[in-house]
This record gives structure tokens, sequence and C-alpha cells, in this order.
């Protein structure tokens, strides 16, 4: 019998799903049925000393301590082994995610030293190890369970991130699908260079919504997915960032951050700490809520939006309307979000009333528009705090930080920065840093040289190729370091280099062409 305390069993956000699954079977079907989301039953809790003995513990085995807490229903000391390679040396810091001291005002949660320079690794460097372990754990037990084959449309960050935490994951394979026109140079090196047996990666004709739309239709074709089911054995899944094993694992650096402060005398021991994440689709920002509740002394959650504002706009009003909003072109692309997954959990959490949430979910998809009651309202507002940063605000931040203490915001991280600035009350605050500068390189060089957010590069640098620009973002400012993946992707092969129609017929024909050639 193995060491192994009782599992956890989930529910779903709209109570439409009576399965009640564990966490393995969370993560193999991410959604649940009737569309809502899942969360655990109960969440546990931690003491103030149990926080503060992380701090003598390496990374691997602070999640260790968290996903045991969370009654994950894989033997304990598989769970120890996953997380080991989860969060070993694919990090390029020995403490993953480090909080350092910028000022004594704001300190740095560095969530970027995986190996795609984003925080994205902080989950997809996890989860894909526990989707290939459920899979396997329920072959052992005599099921027939096929392969997996995430399908993802990317306009970027996320497709990178998976493909590092799918590639060589024994029983899956992944397809990314990105708009050949519509990512950055180095974003494409970065997917077409991918390593790996079972990675495939596809430009589309077309835009990033053209993309996704052909993506979206592949997953919906009743009888593509059968054939696939059929003639290959294998099933579609998406590992997208509502799915509980990309969360789990994004709760462990918010308990570690703040034991790491404390052990820096940054912060008297059960001292509240106020975070500033800079939030897209509220994956980020619920984790530090997850792990406030569960006992980590967190103050204030200041969820920094860029200027697709609808999250700080609907914490200050309780109302959440698209209906008028247009999407705005910024230098921190993986915020742009209207619509913002993750926030259905905490307006669960809140209320723990699946009615509710059912009916602003169905007012959301009619009318593009809810409003929350009184009651959650309020409840809201002892967590969050909104607000938003501009464009050029953003870029005036990474100019001027740089120049006040030499290190260098990405334009995600200056979002939080800047609005981090403007709410501190006393004592420290924690700015949540998603990416490193380098993967944003283009427009940390126009903060640099004072060009404007939509103004065209300047003569001599309109023509350089993404790695040319940072070696003159370097130039600017002597002494920042380019991540070595980064660095050598002008020296790899491209291993992709096949552009599809952006249809659904484009998709299908692709991925089943992929399959049947590796079947051979
Ligand atoms: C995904 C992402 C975000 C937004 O995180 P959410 O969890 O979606 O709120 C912010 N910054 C970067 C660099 C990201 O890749």
């Amino acid at each position: 019998m193995h060491a192994m305390s009782e599992a956890m069993r989930y529910h779903d956000t709209r109570g439409l799903d009576p399965s009640r699954p564990t966490f393995t079977e969370v993560v193999i079907k991410g959604i649940a049925q009737g569309g809502g989301l899942y969360v655990p039953d109960a969440l546990p809790s931690l003491n103030l000393d149990q926080i503060l003995n992380l701090c003598r513990l390496s990374y691997a085995q602070r999640a260790d301590e968290i996903f045991r807490l969370f009654g994950v229903d894989v033997p304990s000391e598989r769970t120890a082994a996953l997380l080991a390679q989860a969060f070993g040396d694919n990090f390029d810091h020995p403490a993953v995610a480090p909080v350092v001291a910028i000022t004594p005002e704001i300190h740095v949660l560095e969530l970027w030293h995986g190996p795609t320079s984003a925080f994205k690794d902080m989950a997809l460097q996890c989860m894909p190890h526990f989707f290939s372990e459920a899979i396997a754990m329920r072959r052992a037990a005599g099921h027939d369970v096929p392969d997996y084959l995430v399908l993802v449309a990317t306009s970027g960050d996320t497709g990178k991130a998976a493909l590092e935490g799918f590639a060589d994951r024994p029983s899956t394979r992944i397809a990314i699908f990105y708009p050949a026109e519509g990512v950055s140079d180095i974003q494409r090196r970065q997917m077409v260079t991918q390593r790996g047996g079972n990675v495939a990666v596809f430009g589309v004709h077309g835009n990033f919504d053209d993309c996704q739309a052909a993506v979206k239709a592949a997953f919906n074709d009743a009888p593509f997915n059968d054939a696939l089911r059929a003639a290959l054995h294998t099933e579609l899944s998406s590992a997208n960032s509502i799915n509980w094993g990309r969360l789990l694992p994004q709760i462990v650096y918010y308990a570690s951050a703040y034991a790491d402060m404390v052990a820096a005398s940054a912060l008297s021991a059960g001292d509240p700490l106020d975070v500033c994440v800079p939030t897209g689709n509220f994956g980020n920002i619920l984790a530090a809520f997850y792990a406030k509740r569960m006992g980590v002394p967190l103050g204030r959650l200041l969820c920094a939006s860029n200027e697709n504002n609808v999250l700080s706009d609907f914490i200050d009003t309780g109302v959440y309307d698209i209906a008028e909003r247009a999407f705005v072109q910024t230098p921190s692309p993986s915020m742009d979000i209207l619509i913002s997954s993750n926030l259905e959990r905490a307006l669960y959490e809140l209320g723990r009333d699946p009615e509710r949430v059912r009916g602003w979910m169905n007012d959301l998809a009619a009318t593009r528009r809810f409003q929350i009651d009184d009651g959650t309202y309020a409840s809201l507002r002892e967590h969050f705090v909104g607000d938003y940063c501009s464009n050029e605000e953003s870029l005036a931040t990474i100019a001027r930080i740089h120049a006040a203490t030499g290190y260098l915001l990405d334009p995600h991280t200056a979002v939080a920065w800047t609005v981090a600035e403007k709410h501190r009350v006393d004592g420290p605050v924690l700015v949540v840093a998603t990416a490193h500068w380098a993967k944003f390189g283009e427009d940390v060089y126009r903060a640099l040289s004072a060009v404007p957010y939509d103004a065209p590069l300047p003569a001599g640098a309109a023509g350089m190729s993404g790695l040319e620009l940072l070696r003159e973002v370097r130039r600017l400012a002597p002494g920042q370091h380019v991540p070595a993946p980064l660095a050598e992707l002008d020296t790899l092969p491209e291993r992709f280099t096949k552009t599809v129609e952006g249809t659904r017929q484009g998709v299908e024909d692709a991925v089943r062409e992929w399959l049947e050639a590796a079947a051979e």
C-alpha cells in the first residue's frame, strides 16, 4: 500500500457536474461538464509555523508540502519525484522563484526563471508530469486509456511554454497553431526550434482569431474526434489556464515568497503582505487569493490591468461589461483579454453559490455583461483592489526604474510596478514579475530609447531581427543578461516550417497527417 492521504474531491462552480473527480481526473478532464470550473471541496489550511518553515526547504519540497495538503491522488513518493523534476535545474535559479528587493518599498517575485523566460513555466513545467502520471496510473489499473493530443492556438507565450512542458512527456503529444504573421520574430523562433519527439508546430494563414476559431472548430467536430479515437487511439485535450492542474502549482510561490521575505527580515512573521499581480486570465492572482484563504498572511491583492482594463473596472463597479468594449493592442500582450476565465472561480469562492455563478455566466454569454450582487461585491472588495496602467505609462516605468535602480522590467511587470507604486501604503509590496525583459525586447528597446509605443522604430532599428534588438537593449542597459535559451535561438535549426489554412479543415488535415506519419 502506498502512503497516500485521503484523496481530495472536486466539484464545479456551476453545480452541473455530478462526477466528483479527484486531482488526476480533473487534470485530464480540464473543464467540467456544463462548462463550469473545478474547485476543491475544501481548502486546506497552513499555519504560520508551517509557512515559515518552508524557507528551509528546496522549492520542489515547498511544492510537495502544498500538494500533500491538497490530497493529490498520486502516491506521495511519486508526487515528490515529479515535483523534483518539475522544479529542478530546468530553472536557471536555484531558488526557482526568488524574491528580490529592488527598493525598500518594492520587492519583486521573479517567476521567469524557467526554460521559456515567462511565468507560464511555473505551471506548465509541472502540470504535464501529472497529466502523464494520471494516464499511467489508469493503465496500470487495467483501464483502456488513449494517448492524449494537446491542441493549442497561441498568440505567443502560452504555446512555447506548453511545448516545453509537454515535450517528451509519455503518452502525450502536443500540436501548436500560431498566426504566421501575428507573432514576434523571437516568439516564432522559440516555437519552430522546439525539441522533442512528440511535438509539432504549424503556422496558420490569418490572424490569432482565425487560428483560435479553427482550433476550436476541430475540437468541436465530433466525427473528427471519433476518427482520431478509432484509428489512432488518441483523445484531444486543451490543457489551458482554467485547468486546476495549472493553478495548484501557482499557489506554492505565494507561500514560498512569504517565507523568504520573513527569513530575509523584510517582514515580521504574521504581518500582512500586499501583492500586485499583472493580470490577464486571473489565474495568477487567483492563486494568491487561494494562498491567502489557506492562511498565508497576504493583505490586499492588487489586480493590475493594461489598457484592456475590464477587470479593474469590474473591481471598481461590480459590473463586468464587454458589450461595447474594443480590444486594444498593448506592449503587454499576455494580459490582453476581454473574457477573464478564472474570475469565475473567485466569484464562486466568495459565496460558494453555484446557482448565482451560473446566472452571471449565462448573462455574460447572452448579453456580454453581468452584475454581481451587493454581498458578493462587498466580499470581493475585502480582498481585491483593481487599477490599470496605460501603454505609455508602462514604457515610461521601464525607463524610469532602470535609470533609478538598474533593474530592467518587462512590459507586463511594469504594469504591476506602476499600479503598486500608486497603491502602496506602508511596508513593502510584492510585485509579481511574469516575464524576463528579453522576451519583449522590442518594446523594452522603445522604452529605453523613448520611442512611443505606437511609433515606428527608428531607421537603424527597424530592420533588425529580434536578437539584434536584444543586443541594442544591452547597449542601452549595460550589464543586462539574456537567458541562454533566448540568446542561442539563431543557432538552432528550424524544425517546423509548414503553414496551413486558418480553417477547421486546415487544422484537422495537419493533425491527421502528423499523427499518421508518427504511427508508421
Ligand atoms: C499569462 C501572462 C500574464 C497573465 O496571467 P493570468 O494568470 O492570465 O492573469 C501576465 N504576464 C505574462 C508575461 C503572462 O505570460
